[in-house]
C-alpha cells in the first residue's frame, strides 16, 4: 500500500492555501515517498466561497493530492457568540468524524502521520488513540509560536481577562520587548468567551505533538527559535522539535480569484503594468491582507497622508465598514463606489503618481516589481514573508489576530519595519502620522538602511531554501525522515 500523509487545515481559504502549499512542498521534494490526503471540514462555517473551485484546480494540477470532505456539521451562529467561538465549535464537531475518515483512508493507504492546524488540536488525542504521529503546521512565525506555547504560563499570571488589563504588559521568552495585554490575539482577550478556553486548549496541546512545522527560517527569527528549543516556552514538559521550513509562499492558484467577478480582474493586471512604468524603488504599496478594512473616516485620513507625503503609491482598498472600530470584513470582495469614500478630487489630484485598486491586488507579483520601494502592511504573517522574500522594507500597521505581536517583533527584534503610532483605544492612525512614516520609509537615511537590510534578508531567505545546504531544506529533509 502507498504511504500517505493526512493534512487537516482549519476552515477558511487562508488556512487551506497554507496547508496545500505545505503538501505541495513535501511532494515537490519527495514525490515518490508519499501521497497527500487533505481532510476538509464542511458545513455552515466551513464552506467559504471559492473553496470548491480552488480544490478542483489543485487536484487537477497535483494528482498526488486528494481531498476528502468530513460530514457536514452545523453550529449555532447567534450574533451573541463570538466568531471565534462559533468557528472553534464547528471545527470540534467536524473533527469528531476523523476516526471514521481515517479508517476509510487506511483501507487504501498506510497513514504515516497527521499534520494539523493549531485550531484542529482536538484531532490530536484522536490520532494518538490510533497510534498515529501528529505534527502541527504553525502558519505564523517563530515569535508567535513562542508566545502561543507560553500562553498557558501567561494564563497562570492573572485571573482577569486580558482586555481588562489595560496597563499590563506580558514578557515572552525570546522577545526583546513586552506585549500589551490588550494587544494579545483577539480570541484570547476575554475569559467570558468560550474561544479563550479553546485557545488555551490549542496552545497546551502544541507540546504534545511529535513536532511543529513553522513557516519561517532560522536566520529570520533566531532568538525565538532558540527560546523554543531551549525549552523556555514550555518549562514544565519537553518541547517537541521545530522544523523551520519556510518561507513558504503561495505562488499560484490564488485564493480569491474565483470569488471576484471577471470585471474586477482588469484593474489588478493594470496595476502591474502601471508599476512597470514607475521608477525603481519609488512606489509605496499599501495593502492590509485578505480582510483588513477601515471606516470611511480612516480611509480619508490615509488619503490625506498619502497626498501630503508626495510619494508614489499603490493602495488596495476594500469597502469601508460602518462600524468605526471594526478592522476586518468577511465580505472581502464587496463592490463599492471608490470616489464616494475618498476625499473629493483625491483621485484626480494624485492620478500622475498614485493608483487605488478596489478590494484585491496580486500582492506577491506587486511586491516583486522593481518599482516597489516600501510596504505599509497589517503585519499578517504571509504578507511579512512575501515582503521579506521580495526584499521590501515595511511600515507596520497591525489590525487583528496576532498582528500586534508580529509588529512588536518586526520593529524591535527583526528590525525590518518602521513603527506607526496608533490611537490607544481604537487603533486609528492620523493622516499626519502616515505621511511622516511613509516619508521616513521612502526618503530618509533610516529608510535607505532598512531597504538595504531587507535586500540582505531576501538573499538569506533564498539561501535558506537552497536545495543542498539551505537551513529550511535541511529542516524539511529531517521532517520527512521523521515521517518515515
Ligand atoms: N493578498 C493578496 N492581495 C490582496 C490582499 C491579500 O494577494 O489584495 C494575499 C497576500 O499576498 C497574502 C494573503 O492574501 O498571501 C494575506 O495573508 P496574511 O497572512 O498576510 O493576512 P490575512 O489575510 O490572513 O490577515
Amino acid at each position: 500500500m502507498q504511504d500517505t500523509i493526512v493534512l487537516l487545515p482549519a476552515p477558511g481559504m487562508g488556512h487551506m492555501i497554507s496547508m496545500v502549499e505545505l503538501g505541495k512542498l513535501i511532494l515537490h521534494r519527495y514525490a515518490n515517498k508519499f501521497s497527500i490526503t487533505i481532510l476538509i471540514a464542511t458545513g455552515s462555517v466551513g464552506d467559504s466561497p471559492g473553496v470548491t473551485s480552488y480544490i478542483q484546480r489543485v487536484s487537477q494540477s497535483n494528482p498526488s493530492i486528494s481531498f476528502q470532505s468530513l460530514p457536514s456539521v452545523s453550529v449555532d451562529t447567534a450574533p451573541t457568540r463570538s466568531r471565534a467561538a462559533v468557528a472553534f465549535e464547528f471545527i470540534r464537531l467536524s473533527l469528531a468524524n476523523t476516526p471514521h475518515a481515517l479508517q476509510q483512508i487506511s483501507k487504501s493507504f498506510t497513514i504515516r502521520a497527521l499534520i494539523i492546524d493549531l485550531f484542529c488540536s482536538s484531532a490530536l488525542p484522536i490520532a494518538k488513540d490510533l497510534n498515529l504521529p501528529v505534527y502541527y503546521f504553525f502558519t505564523s512565525g517563530a515569535y508567535a509560536l513562542a508566545a502561543f506555547l507560553y500562553l498557558p504560563k501567561i494564563h497562570e499570571q492573572t485571573i482577569k481577562s486580558f482586555k481588562d488589563l489595560t496597563t499590563t504588559e506580558f514578557h515572552f521568552p525570546g522577545m526583546s520587548s513586552p506585549l500589551k495585554a490588550t494587544h494579545m490575539p483577539e480570541p484570547t482577550l476575554d475569559r467570558d468567551d468560550p474561544a479563550y478556553w479553546d485557545m488555551l486548549y490549542f496552545c497546551s496541546h502544541l507540546p504534545k505533538s511529535n513536532g511543529i512545522i513553522a513557516n519561517t527560517f532560522e536566520d529570520l527569527e533566531p532568538k525565538a527559535l532558540k527560546a523554543i528549543t531551549d525549552g523556555a516556552c514550555v518549562p514544565d514538559s519537553p518541547t517537541p522539535p521545530v522544523y523551520s521550513i519556510g518561507p513558504l509562499i503561495a505562488h499560484s492558484e490564488e485564493p480569491a480569484a474565483d470569488d471576484r467577478n471577471k470585471g474586477d480582474r482588469a484593474p489588478e493586471d493594470e496595476c502591474l503594468s502601471w508599476l512597470d512604468s514607475q521608477p525603481s524603488r519609488s512606489v509605496v504599496f499599501l495593502c492590509f491582507g485578505s480582510r483588513g478594512t477601515f471606516s470611511v473616516a480612516q480611509v480619508k485620513e490615509i488619503a490625506h497622508g498619502l497626498e501630503r507625503s508626495g510619494q508614489r503609491f499603490l493602495w488596495v482598498l476594500k469597502k469601508p465598514l460602518r462600524d468605526e472600530k471594526a478592522k476586518q470584513t468577511q465580505n472581502y470582495t464587496a463592490d463599492f463606489d471608490l470616489e464616494g469614500v475618498l476625499p473629493e478630487g483625491f483621485l484626480e489630484r494624485t492620478k500622475d503618481r498614485g493608483m487605488v485598486v478596489k478590494t484585491w491586488a496580486p500582492q506577491v507579483g506587486v511586491l516583486r516589481k522593481e518599482s516597489i520601494g516600501g510596504f505599509v502592511t497589517h503585519c499578517g504573517w504571509n504578507s511579512v514573508l512575501e515582503a521579506v522574500v521580495a526584499g521590501v522594507p515595511m511600515v507596520a500597521w497591525p489590525l487583528y489576530a496576532e498582528q500586534h505581536l508580529n509588529r512588536n517583533v518586526l520593529v524591535n527584534d527583526m528590525k525590518m519595519a518602521i513603527d506607526l503610532e496608533q490611537r490607544e483605544d481604537d487603533g486609528f492612525v492620523s493622516g499626519d502620522e502616515l505621511e511622516r512614516r511613509v516619508r521616513e520609509l521612502m526618503e530618509s537615511e533610516q529608510g535607505r538602511e532598512l531597504r538595504e537590510k531587507s535586500w540582505k534578508m531576501r538573499e538569506i531567505a533564498l539561501a535558506a531554501l537552497g536545495l543542498a545546504s539551505g537551513s529550511s531544506s535541511r529542516a524539511l529533509a529531517k521532517l520527512v525522515e521523521a515521517l518515515g
